[in-house]
């Protein structure tokens, strides 16, 4: 392809991509094509010459996108969103253009000194605490991560060379720290409550170390929720066990129910454990954190030494995009930080630069940052904060719909952050239990709309989240009207 064609290719690209955008809603929001659908549509292997750009087009919308479920669709309301933005857009675009790898600052300096630019941009507009900026006394500052898992299994790794590191400090000799590594290595434990994402114990598998999850309690009224009492007996049984509890996550918005743990009972418990590193996984509730009302939150993250959250679930832009930050780099460098001669430069051996690629477990890296430009220079601190206020004010009349029809739903965990989460009333859990399942999978196979489901302490339960650009509160209005009528007709049939 050469420039002229490509012109000419990417001018029908972004119109098509802005037809696909303007008539999202026409769509069917999951896709309902079969297992191994796509196989029999294609060749057995590519094209022996070349293929003109129309006809490669033309199977966008034959062959693709009959096998893609519409995440900007309104009335996708599963999971959690993954917002797209054409600033996000043209961020990816030009991101692919430079195609740069950016392991080194030296590899494109505007990359790096992008991110480190944005990300302060972005910690001062979740109001994290002054530690975590890049010009911290402490030596913080934030990186761009593919995702929340690969942020948090970063961390443990940290957090395990930190921990191992000062018990290697107590060796006389190197032998002897040698030793008590040895000793201890398979003693490490990480920490996390039972709500906590998957992502942490997917780190603890790929660190080699062991983890406890604490069980949390929760209701209609009161969320599930790991508190530091609820902490304070698990480390002392840990520890009478002889492990080392080493590592924590804490969680602002959990995946089941968007509850928020109790960051200042937890932090204040840890003042007897200060070798416990706590990592914040704020991965779809971190954008809240840009509304005044959600400003005082963060103020106990002092005490903690990492937070994430991702920019491509409810802020705008595209995929990939998690904003990982630690109090102190130097624990990265300190377990990720390997230099052979082929990335040696003059900037780096000197520490001029920033070299980010000691802050993450791959050595390449996308320029993401521009993208985050793109998102907050179009849409000013104004928009951003527009878009995440309307959700919660969605979210908050989807709650109110669901109480007032209490004589079907039963609400299960209090309403947060956009998030509702319900269950099908009735005399016994395993009743509701069975008409809970059995709406979820009508409404789903219906495919008008497409929600997910949960199961929190034995309670079968529909998860509704907004947080797409997209939603207006007519759309969720209709979605809710959809799960009223299956609901109804569930029960009658049951009944019958
Ligand atoms: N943490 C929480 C609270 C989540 O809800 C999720 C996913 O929804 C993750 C972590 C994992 O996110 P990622 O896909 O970026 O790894």
């Amino acid at each position: 392809m050469n420039s002229e064609q490509f012109r000419a290719a990417a001018h029908s690209a972004i119109d098509q991509i802005i037809d696909y955008h303007d008539n999202i809603e026409s769509r069917r929001v999951v896709s309902n094509v079969s297992p191994g659908y796509l196989k029999p549509l294609l060749p057995p292997g590519p094209p022996a010459n070349p293929e003109p750009w129309a006809d490669i087009q033309a199977d966008i919308e034959s062959k693709i996108l009959p096998g893609i479920t519409h995440w900007q669709n309104p009335n996708f309301l599963a999971f959690f969103p993954a917002n797209s933005s054409y600033p996000g857009i043209l961020g990816e675009l030009y991101s692919a253009t430079f195609n740069s790898a950016n392991f080194n600052w030296l590899c494109s300096p505007a990359a790096t000194e992008l991110e480190t630019i944005v990300l302060d941009w972005l910690a001062r507009l979740l109001n994290l605490p002054e530690c975590f900026l890049s010009t911290s006394k402490n030596g913080g500052g934030g990186v761009i991560q593919g995702s929340a898992s690969e942020a948090v299994c970063t961390v443990i790794v940290a957090a395990r060379e930190r921990y191992l590191r000062a018990l290697a400090a107590a060796g006389k000799s190197p032998e002897e720290s040698e030793e008590i590594v040895d000793n201890n290595r398979s003693k490490l434990v990480a920490l996390f409550s039972d709500q906590t994402h998957s992502s942490t114990q997917k780190g603890c598998q790929i660190a080699g170390v062991k983890h406890h999850s604490i069980k949390v309690t929760g209701s209609a009224t009161e969320n599930y929720v790991l508190t530091g009492p609820l902490l304070r007996k698990s480390l002392e049984e840990l520890t009478a066990k002889g492990l080392h509890p080493f590592f924590l996550t804490v969680t602002l918005g959990t995946t089941a129910t968007c509850a928020t743990d109790d960051f200042a009972s937890i932090a204040s418990v840890l003042k007897d454990y200060p070798n416990v590193w706590v990592h914040v996984d704020a991965a779809f509730a971190g954008a809240a954190l840009i509304l005044p009302q959600y400003q005082h939150i963060p103020a106990p993250f002092e005490n903690f030494d990492s937070f994430d959250m991702n920019m491509h679930k409810w802020l705008l832009t595209n995929f990939d995009c998690s904003c990982l930050y630690v109090k102190t780099r130097k624990y990265l460098h300190d377990a990720l930080s390997i230099t052979p001669s082929y990335l040696r430069n003059p900037f780096s051996e000197q520490g001029m630069v920033t070299d980010y690629r000691d802050w993450q477990i791959p050595l390449g890296r996308r320029f993401r940052a521009l993208k985050v430009w793109f998102v907050m220079r179009s849409y000013g601190v104004s928009g951003l904060q527009g878009h995440i206020w309307n959700s919660l004010r969605h979210g908050a009349s989807f709650a109110q719909w669901v109480r007032d029809r209490s004589d079907i739903f039963v609400i299960v965990a209090p309403p947060s952050f956009a998030l509702t989460v319900f269950a099908v009333k009735s005399e016994s859990r395993e009743e509701s239990n069975r008409l809970t399942g059995i709406v979820y999978e009508a409404v789903n196979a219906d495919g008008q709309i497409f929600i997910t489901s949960t199961v929190i302490d034995g309670i079968y339960a529909i998860r509704v989240v907004g947080g797409g650009p997209k939603i207006r509160e007519e759309v969720l209005k209709r979605a809710f009207d959809i799960l009223v009528r299956k609901t109804e007709e569930v029960l009658k049939a049951g009944v019958n």
